[in-house]
């Protein structure tokens, strides 16, 4: 079997960073991308980055349909599952992200487990692992957390991670296949080109006062190249298999994201945006469902253990702050100008 990796959803923000980096290691890759457009944007990309684009093969699928999947599988050693809808605004239905997010694992996993892959690595999310639990601001979340999706605090993408992560966990387990899930935190750094993904996006819209009021939450903020990194040990590493590989750098206030935006490019982020009140929130919270999730957000930090990512995987993922003035001032150089 060659060496060639199949790098599912390759045209995403995550996607472009793990495929620059296989190709810079010499490694061909296989990516599936939507339209010959978006293949094309990731040539781009590997061109710009003085990478080899002959390393980079692509293929037409998407997530809801069946054709393409087994021959994009064919003769790859390991399968990377990063495709997964992330829109940057939620739909209205708790389910509605669903059957893409989880069909499209199922495909992936059922595509490399006839093609006889040796592991399969899908990014998953912290998502998948936090939400709809009591707030109890002494516990760590790890490994073993699943979030509760019968929660009615928990958002439509959580919802889809969540149900994707598992079905891909009861394929490994009842087919005895491979498998290790990598599970962001929020993700930032720098972006490849002037096509931001979802996470990115929110920085821009900062800038450009999209985003006119910040409420009182914390998150986790991963760096882009960790987390491409991530999935580059995980596929590889003997002890990787089974496990779960929280990556974060630490929480942040989004103020506090705000501010380090700010001291990165102050011309670009102008006055800070305005406090949200959290007793405001709150009272939305009886007459609006977004304002109803957000509530749940508010005046809590959920914080993380990167232990696994650490001690099996060897990675010590860089700060927030190195992940928020990155991205910012890629995004100055390919979008701002
Ligand atoms: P992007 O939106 O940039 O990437 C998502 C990728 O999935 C794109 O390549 C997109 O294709 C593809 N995709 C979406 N829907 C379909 C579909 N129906 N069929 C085929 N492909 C599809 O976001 P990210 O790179 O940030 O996200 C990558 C993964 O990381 C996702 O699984 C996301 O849930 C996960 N993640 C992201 C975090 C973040 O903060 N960025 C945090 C935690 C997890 P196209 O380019 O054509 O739109």
């Amino acid at each position: 079997m060659s060496d060639r990796v199949l790098v599912t959803g390759a045209s995403g923000f995550i996607a472009k960073h793990i495929v620059l980096e296989l190709v810079r290691l010499g490694v061909p890759v296989r990516g599936t991308v939507r339209s010959a457009a978006k293949a094309q944007e990731v040539r781009a990309v590997l061109r710009r980055h003085d990478a080899d684009p002959a390393l980079f093969d692509a293929l037409e699928l998407d997530l809801s349909r069946d054709e393409g999947w087994e021959e994009a599988a064919r003769d790859c050693r390991y399968v990377l599952h990063t495709a997964s809808p992330f829109p940057a605004r939620q739909p209205s239905g708790k389910f509605d992200l669903v059957p893409p997010a989880r069909d499209g694992t199922l495909r992936a996993l059922s595509a490399a487990r006839r093609a006889g892959c040796e592991r399969v690595v899908v990014t998953s999310s912290v998502a998948a692992i936090f939400y709809g639990h009591p707030n109890d601001p002494s516990r760590v979340f790890g490994e073993g957390d699943v979030s509760r999706v019968e929660s009615p605090a928990i958002m439509p993408y959580a919802v889809s991670k969540t149900v994707a992560e598992q079905a891909a966990w009861g394929v490994a387990r009842e087919y005895g296949l491979s498998l290790s899930t990598i599970n962001p935190a929020l993700v930032l750094g720098p972006a490849l080109d002037g096509v931001l993904g979802t996470s990115a996006t929110l920085i821009d819209w900062m800038a450009r006062r999209r985003i006119p009021v910040l409420p009182d939450v914390t998150f986790g903020i991963a760096d882009v190249r960790d987390v491409a990194h991530a999935h580059i040990v995980a596929m590889r590493h003997p002890d990787a298999n089974g496990r779960r590989f929280i990556v974060s750098g630490g929480e942040r206030t989004l103020r506090s994201v705000a501010a380090t935006a700010r001291e990165a490019n102050p011309k670009a982020f102008g006055i800070a945006p305005l406090p949200l009140p959290s007793w405001l929130v709150h009272a939305g919270a009886r007459v609006s469902p977004q304002l109803a999730m957000l509530a749940a957000e508010v005046d809590r930090v959920k914080r993380l253990d990167t232990t696994p990512l650490r001690d099996v995987l060897g990675i010590a993922p860089r700060s927030p702050e190195v992940a928020i003035r990155d991205l910012v001032e890629s995004i100055r150089q390919y979008k701002w100008k």
